[in-house]
C-alpha cells in the first residue's frame, strides 16, 4: 500500500504522489516540497501552536522514514500589526523585537526535539517576491488601489472559496472580515499591500510605499523558495479561511498554475473545551509547563497523542498519563539492558520486529494515523516484555530490538530523548549513590538508604529494586 493523506481541498483521503505523477517506487519521486505557516513572532508561542509544529515535524520525519526526501520551509512572520505594536510599545526597532522572539521560538522547537527544516524565510526578506505577485495580478486587472492600499478583487476571481467551501453569502455578510479595512470596495477583498502609516515600517515599491498584507507573505515565500507549485502546505485549521484561501487566490491568479497539491490542516488544542489562544487568555507556554515540573519529552508525547484531524483537549491528567506511557517504554528498555546472555537471535523476535514495521507502516500510511502507530509500538513492547518473562533474551535479540526502536523513534522522537534542561544528574553519580545505598541497606542503616532514594527522586530519578538488583529510570 502507499501513503494516503486527507486533502482539505478535495475533502478526500488521496494517494500521496509528490510532483503530481505516480511512480512505481518511492525513491523515484522528486523531493517533497512542504511549506508550513510559521509563527508570528510577537511573544512566546503557546502549546496550541506547538501541537501544529510538532505535527509538522512528525509529518517530515514520517516522509523520510518512508524513503522520501523532504525540502521543507517554515516561515517567520516578522511584520504585521502585532509585531509592529510590540516593537513600538518597547521603543525598539521591529527587527530587534522580532529577532528576540524568533530566537526564543527556535529554542522552544529544539527543546521539543523538533528537527531543523531546510528553510526558515522571513517575511521582511521576501518583499521582492511580493512585488512580483502584485505586478502579475495588476497585469491581469485583479487589483485596485484605495487610499494608498492595494486590494485583491475577489469578484473578478471565480475560483475563490474552493478550499474553505464557504457559501458566498456567508463571506458577503462580512462577519469574518477585518473590521478595520472598511475602505475597500467589497467586504470580501483583502489587502495585498497596506498604505504607510505613522510609526510603521514601510518599503518602497513600484506601486508606492507601504507594508505587506499578511496573506501575501506566505505566497511570496513559497514562490521564492520553491517556484509555482508545492506538494504540501500545512497550518492549523484556523488558517483555512481566510489565510489559505487568500494564498491560493493570489498565487493561482498571478501565475495560472496549481499552487498546492495537498492541503493539510491540524485541529486545535483545546483547554477545557475552548481553543487555546492568546486572545482568550487560556494558554500555557512551554516554559509555564517546565516551571510546573513537566518535561519537554512528556509534552512532545502528549501533543502527538491524538490524530491530527481530531481536537486534543489539554489537561494535566493527560500529561500524567503521557509520563506513565513514557515510563512503560523506559522500563522496557531498562529490562532489555539487563539481559546479557550470549546466543543466537531468536526467529520469533526477528518475526515480531518485522511485524512491528509492517503494522506501523500500514497504520501510519492511512492518513498519518500516529495514534494507531503508537498503539502498534505498545503492542510490540507488551509482547517483548512477555518474551523477556518467559526466558532470557540474548544480546543479539536485544541489539535487534534496540535498533528497531531507534528506527521507529526516527518518526516519534520521544523514545530516546535528549533532555537538555538544567539540573541533570549524570549516570556515574547515580550509580555511585546506588552502591552507597546498597551498602547502607546491608549495614541496616535504613535511614541513610531512604535518604539517598529521596534525594534521587527529588532530582527526577526513580529507583526500582528487584531480584536482579537496583535499576533507575527518569521520572517524566
Ligand atoms: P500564529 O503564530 O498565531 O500565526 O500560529 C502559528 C500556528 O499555530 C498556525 O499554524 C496556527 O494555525 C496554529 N495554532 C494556533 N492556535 C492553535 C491551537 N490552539 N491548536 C493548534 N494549532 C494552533
Ligand atoms: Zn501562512
Amino acid at each position: 500500500m502507499s501513503l494516503r493523506i486527507y486533502n482539505t481541498l478535495t475533502r478526500r483521503i488521496d494517494e500521496f504522489t509528490p510532483g503530481g505523477e505516480k511512480k512505481e517506487q518511492v525513491s523515484q519521486y522528486p523531493p517533497v516540497t512542504i511549506y508550513s505557516c510559521g509563527p508570528t513572532v510577537y511573544g512566546f508561542a503557546h502549546i496550541g501552536n506547538f501541537r501544529t509544529f510538532v505535527f509538522n515535524d512528525f509529518l517530515r520525519r514520517y516522509l523520510k522514514f518512508r524513503g522520501f526526501t523532504v525540502d521543507h520551509a517554515m516561515n517567520i512572520t516578522d511584520v504585521d500589526d502585532k509585531t509592529i505594536a510590540g516593537a513600538n510599545s518597547e521603543g525598539i526597532t521591529l527587527q530587534q523585537y522580532t529577532e528576540r522572539y524568533t530566537g526564543i521560538f527556535m529554542e522552544d522547537l529544539s527543546s521539543l526535539n523538533i528537527e531543523n527544516v531546510e528553510h526558515t524565510p522571513k517575511a521582511t526578506e521576501s518583499i521582492d517576491a511580493m512585488i512580483d505577485i502584485i505586478q502579475h495580478l495588476d497585469k491581469k486587472g485583479l487589483i485596485y488601489e484605495k487610499d494608498g492600499s492595494i486590494y485583491f478583487s475577489i469578484s473578478k476571481y471565480d475560483r475563490y472559496g474552493l478550499l474553505s467551501n464557504l457559501d458566498t453569502r456567508e463571506i458577503r455578510s462580512g462577519a469574518r472580515y477585518d473590521a478595520d479595512e472598511y475602505e475597500k470596495d467589497d467586504v470580501r477583498d483583502f489587502a495585498l499591500w497596506k498604505a504607510p502609516r505613522e510609526n510603521e515600517p514601510a518599503w518602497d515599491t513600484p506601486f508606492g510605499k507601504g507594508r505587506p498584507g499578511w496573506h501575501i507573505e506566505c505566497s511570496a515565500m513559497v514562490r521564492k523558495i520553491f517556484g509555482t507549485t508545492i506538494d504540501i502546505h500545512t497550518g492549523g485549521v484556523d488558517l483555512i479561511f481566510p489565510h489559505h484561501e487568500n494564498e491560493i487566490a493570489q498565487s493561482e491568479a498571478a501565475y495560472g498554475e496549481t499552487f498546492v497539491r495537498y492541503w493539510i490542516h491540524i485541529e486545535h488544542l483545546l483547554v477545557e473545551g475552548s481553543k487555546m489562544s492568546k486572545s482568550l487568555g487560556n494558554f500555557y507556554t512551554l516554559r509555564d509547563l517546565f516551571e510546573k515540573g513537566h518535561s519537554p519529552r512528556t509534552i512532545r508525547y502528549l501533543l502527538l497523542s491524538a490524530h491530527y484531524r481530531k481536537q486534543l483537549n489539554f489537561t494535566f491528567d493527560g500529561l500524567t498519563q503521557a509520563s506513565q506511557a513514557l515510563m512503560r517504554i523506559d522500563n522496557f528498555i531498562a529490562r532489555l539492558e539487563e539481559k546479557k546472555k550470549e546466543g543466537e537471535p531468536a526467529p520469533e523476535i526477528a518475526g515480531a520486529i518485522d511485524e512491528l514495521f509492517t503494522r506501523f507502516t500500514e497504520t501510519v500510511d492511512d492518513d498519518l494515523n500516529i495514534t494507531g502507530g503508537m498503539g502498534v509500538l505498545f503492542d510490540f513492547i507488551h509482547s517483548m516484555n512477555l518474551a523477556i518473562d518467559q526466558g532470557e533474551m540474548t544480546t543479539a535479540d536485544r541489539n535487534a530490538i534496540m535498533a528497531a526502536l531507534k528506527r521507529i523513534d526516527s518518526v516519534f522522537g520521544f523514545i530516546f530523548f535528549e533532555d537538555t534542561s538544567a539540573g541533570e544528574i549524570d549516570s556515574a553519580e547515580i550509580d555511585k549513590l546506588i552502591q552507597e545505598r546498597n551498602q547502607a541497606r546491608k549495614d541496616k542503616n535504613f535511614a541513610r538508604a531512604d535518604e539517598i532514594r529521596d534525594m534521587l527522586e527529588e532530582k527526577g530519578i526513580i529507583l526500582q529494586d528487584s531480584k536482579e538488583g537496583t535499576r533507575w529510570i527518569k521520572k517524566q
